[in-house]
Order: structure tokens, then sequence, then C-alpha cells
């Protein structure tokens, strides 16, 4: 085994305001590279997540003054034991070979209030990873992930959080010349399927079991007992965990109108998280085919095809997990469970959202409710309806009572098209109470959304030292179910200037 420097004895653990666990560490050095995040000029801080803090009962010390040069990459905080982790994946339906953490940099694991988590720093500099890249991340791209991490969480989607955003007059190029920021970002673990696609590529089975054991003993232990429907392989059983969690995501993802942009086998959480925010958004007008991404010419991530490309990444983990479930006729069972899951967590989304839950959801029910569901969202792509604001209005004439739907065809030029479809909603309803769906709605259709414009104008104040409206953004969306009086035009649908935006993954 090759020798490695022993960083973290630099550190001094018992000044740490965390109590650090770092079980990563124990898988060893063919996993990662331990070095030191690169120093970042003048830093300042323009995001500290207290709430986060609260949640995961981290002292609030953690991001006083004295903590900035920690969270900047500048000063390593004791107890710390950074490295940059290896892994491989497929990207654009392509194998891509090695990739790897190539400017985040792992601080470590710590308990919390939550259950172990771990902190890492992106865009804190180059690493063995980087291939041609700078290692750094810039302020556009680190306001872009610090307002979306915590915009799921307040949808109740599950992401890996951000902590911190420390922002830096360094220049970085892109297109055009940018400047630097790190973002903090913290969630039980990093793993991603492209890690276990790493080892198994190689054909080196014993660190690819050492891995899918690390993952099941530290993070998916619910693997043992799901074993026993597999025969006891407990792979098949993380195999069938992780398709279970991916489907339960793309259901919420698809429900909120959230596109990814880039669903490589790199950026697929191996928890089931929403993972690197890039060139992602959040529809406004409702178009099956669109695509965020300027880069993805082909549409390979447009957001109808999102559920499909999940598949396309669980078919790559199950590839990868092969050499360990041993038995192909079972991987091909297990991955069958995503085809039968998905559809039934979409369901289960779309109904929500249309108010038909509990003693509405009969089994016979949910066959003609899909069909309920697929025409409203034909109807709503022939027009290029606000996604957002369609199912917020729905929601609050529900909860207003049926005279009040009046009002809503004001939102479709097919008015004969829209009543029919109305009518067959009103009679699936039946003698339910609007009111009390219309509550229940307000409560899964969220009045907010991080539309592309209101993260533009962000970025544009904080280009210029302001930083106040990343706050405004932040505190509105850790509750977008919420009606913030005063805050309407946070709910508005784009104003023009907003159709040029070009998102791509530079960033
Ligand atoms: P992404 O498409 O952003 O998920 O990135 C794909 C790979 O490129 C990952 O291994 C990243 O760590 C790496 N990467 C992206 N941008 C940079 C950068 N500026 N410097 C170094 N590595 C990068
Ligand atoms: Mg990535």
């Amino acid at each position: 085994m090759p020798s490695y420097p022993d960083l973290a004895a630099h550190a001094d653990a018992r000044s740490s305001p965390l109590t650090w666990t770092h079980r990563l560490t124990q898988l060893g050095p063919q996993f990662f590279t331990r070095l030191h995040p690169t120093p970042l000029a003048a830093p300042v801080w323009a995001m500290r997540n207290l709430d986060l803090l609260k949640d995961l009962a981290w002292p609030q010390s953690l991001l006083d003054e004295q903590h900035l040069q920690a969270f900047a990459g500048n000063a390593l905080l004791p107890g710390a034991d950074p490295l940059a982790t290896v892994y491989s994946g497929h990207q654009f339906g392509q194998w891509a070979g090695q990739l790897g953490d190539g400017r985040a940099i792992w601080l470590g694991e710590a308990q919390s209030a939550l259950g172990p988590q771990e902190i890492q720093l992106k865009g804190a500099g180059p690493t063995p990873y980087s291939r041609r890249g700078d290692g750094r991340a810039v302020l556009r791209s680190s306001i872009r992930e610090y307002l979306c991490s915590e915009a799921m969480h307040g949808l109740g989607i599950p992401s890996t959080r951000a902590l911190s955003l420390v922002a830096s007059p360094e220049p970085v190029r892109r297109e055009v010349m940018e400047t630097a920021a790190v973002v903090a970002r913290v969630a039980p673990s990093f793993l991603r399927f492209g890690h276990l696609e790493h080892f198994s590529a190689q054909g080196d089975v014993a660190n690819l079991r050492a891995l899918a054991d690390h993952a099941i003993a530290h993070h998916l232990p619910e693997c043992h007992a799901r074993a026993e429907g597999w025969g006891g392989n407990v792979y098949a059983a993380l195999l069938d965990v992780v398709q279970e969690r991916t489907a339960q995501l793309l259901a919420q993802w698809q429900g909120v109108g959230f596109c990814h942009g880039v669903m490589n086998t790199d950026n697929m959480s191996l928890l089931g998280l929403t993972i690197d925010y890039g060139p992602f958004q959040f529809m406004d007008g409702f178009d099956p085919g669109h695509i965020c991404n300027h880069t993805d010419t082909q549409g390979r991530y447009a957001y109808s095809r999102q559920p499909n490309v999940a598949y396309w990444n669980l078919f790559c983990l199950a590839q990868a997990l092969l050499p360990l479930i041993e038995d192909q006729d079972l991987t091909l069972k297990v991955l069958e469970g995503y085809k039968t899951g998905f559809p039934r967590a979409l369901g289960a989304v779309m109904r929500a959202k249309l108010g038909l839950t509990g003693d509405l959801a009969t089994e016979s029910a949910r066959e003609a409710d899909w069909s309920l569901v697929e025409d409203l969202l034909q109807l709503l792509a022939s027009e290029r309806v606000d996604y957002t604001h369609f199912w917020r209005q729905l929601s609050q004439a529900m909860a207003a009572g049926w005279p009040d739907m009046q009002g809503m065809q004001d939102l479709f030029l097919d008015r004969p098209r829209w009543q029919a479809w109305l009518a067959r909603y009103r009679a699936r309803v039946g003698a339910a109470p609007s009111q009390a769906l219309g509550l229940a709605m307000l409560r899964v259709n969220p009045k907010f959304v991080l539309r592309n414009h209101l993260a533009e104008i962000a970025i544009r104040q904080a280009q210029n030292g302001d930083f106040s409206e990343i706050e405004t953004l932040h505190n509105l969306l850790q509750s977008p179910f919420d009606e913030h009086p005063g805050l309407e035009a946070y709910a508005d649908l784009p104003p023009d200037w907003a159709g040029q935006l070009e998102i791509s993954c530079s960033s």
C-alpha cells in the first residue's frame, strides 16, 4: 500500500467546534487523495446558513468571523482531514473514464443532530482529478447552487445542503472573466453512481466491494433487511434501494417542473439526493421537451426524458454492481422495480397536486386519474401555461370553492378544452369538499420556485458586492408553500429579458 502524508495530524482536533468521525477515510488511499484547499484572495462571507447550523445542532460559532478563512479554504478547521475522491462516469451517454472531485474538497464527516454529515468546499482549488480545470467555481454558479440546494430542501425534495457561500475578487476565466466563490455543502454522503463505476470499470472487485460495503454499512443500512427479498443478496438490495430512491427523486423533480440539466452518472447520488447544481431550471411555461442546458444540443436531458435517463443511469450502476451481485437475471429483475416504481411514485405526486389523496386514491381510481393528469399536461403543454402558476391557482381556486374556478379559464386560449377537463376533474372529486382538498393542495403546489430570472437578479447584485438579494431569496424559498404577503412579485412570470438567458455547463 503506498504511503501518503497524514495531513490530519497537523490539525488540532481538541479545539474543533465539530466532533469529527471521518468514516470515509477508513476506505484507504485508493479512494482519494489527501490535499489542502488552495488559498483564496480576500474572502468575504456572502451567505451563512444559520438555520442549517441549528438543524444540525452545530455551534453558531462555526460560521463566525473566526472561521471565514476555513470556509474560504485558507485555513483548516481543527480536526478536518481534507481530501478529494476519485470517481468515473458516463457523460452524455458516453463512458468518460476517470473524473473525480476536480474542484470539491472534502473536509470531513462530523456528528450532527441529523446523523453524521460530510462537508465539502466546492471551488476550493485544483486536485489530481481536475483534468484541465482550474479547480474554481464562479460566483454566478455558486449562488445558483447555494440557493437551489436550499430551495429544494424547502420544497421537501432530497438534496445536498448549502452551509455557506464565500465570495472573492479572485478572477476566474470562463466565457468572460468572472470572480471566484466557494460553497460549503453538506450531505450524509457525496457518493455518486460514478464512485462504484470507477472501481468496477477497472475490474477492481475488492475495492468495488469495499466501497459498496461502506455505503451499505454507513449510509444505506436498510439494504440488510431488503436483502431478504433478494435471496440474501445484499448488493442486489443495494441496487434496489438506490433505484427506489432515484424513482422517488425523479417523481418529485417532474412534479415541481425541475430540470437538472446534466444527469451524467457522476452527477447521480447513491443516496437519491439532488446533487451538482449546474444549468438546472424550474420550468416557466410548461414544455415537456424543455432543454435547460444550452450545451445539451441533442436534448438528452430534456425535462420529459429525465425519468428515462435516470433508468439508463441505473442500468450503468447495475452493470457496475454485477461483479458483486453475480447474477445477471437477478440484476435485471431488480432494475425492473424502477419501471413500476417510478410511474407509481409520479402518480402519487401528481394525484397529490390535484388533491386526489386519501379516500380518493382507491386502486381502480388510479388508472382513471392518470388519464386526467395526462390530458391536463397536454393541455398545459399546448398552451405553454406557466407550470407553477397553474398548480398554485388551481389549489387556490379549490380552497376558495368551485365558483372561484371561473378565473382560471383566463390561463387558456382554448377555453372549451379547459372546461371539458375541469368538468371531468369536478366529477372525479365528487362530493369531497373542495376547500379541504384545496388547503392540502396549497401544501404541495409551491407559490415560489427559484426561477432563472430570480437567481439572475441576485447574481447581478452580488457581482456588484450586494448579497442581500441572495438572503431574501433564501428566506423566501425556505417556505415556498406560504403566501409571503408583500413578496408577490417573486411569484410573477419571468420578465421579457429572462427569455435571453442562456445557462450552460460553464460554471
Ligand atoms: P460537472 O459536469 O460539473 O459535474 O463536472 C464534471 C467533472 O469535471 C467533475 O469531475 C468535476 O469535478 C470536474 N470539473 C468541473 N469544473 C471544474 C473546474 N473548474 N476545475 C476542475 N474540475 C472541474
Ligand atoms: Mg459533477
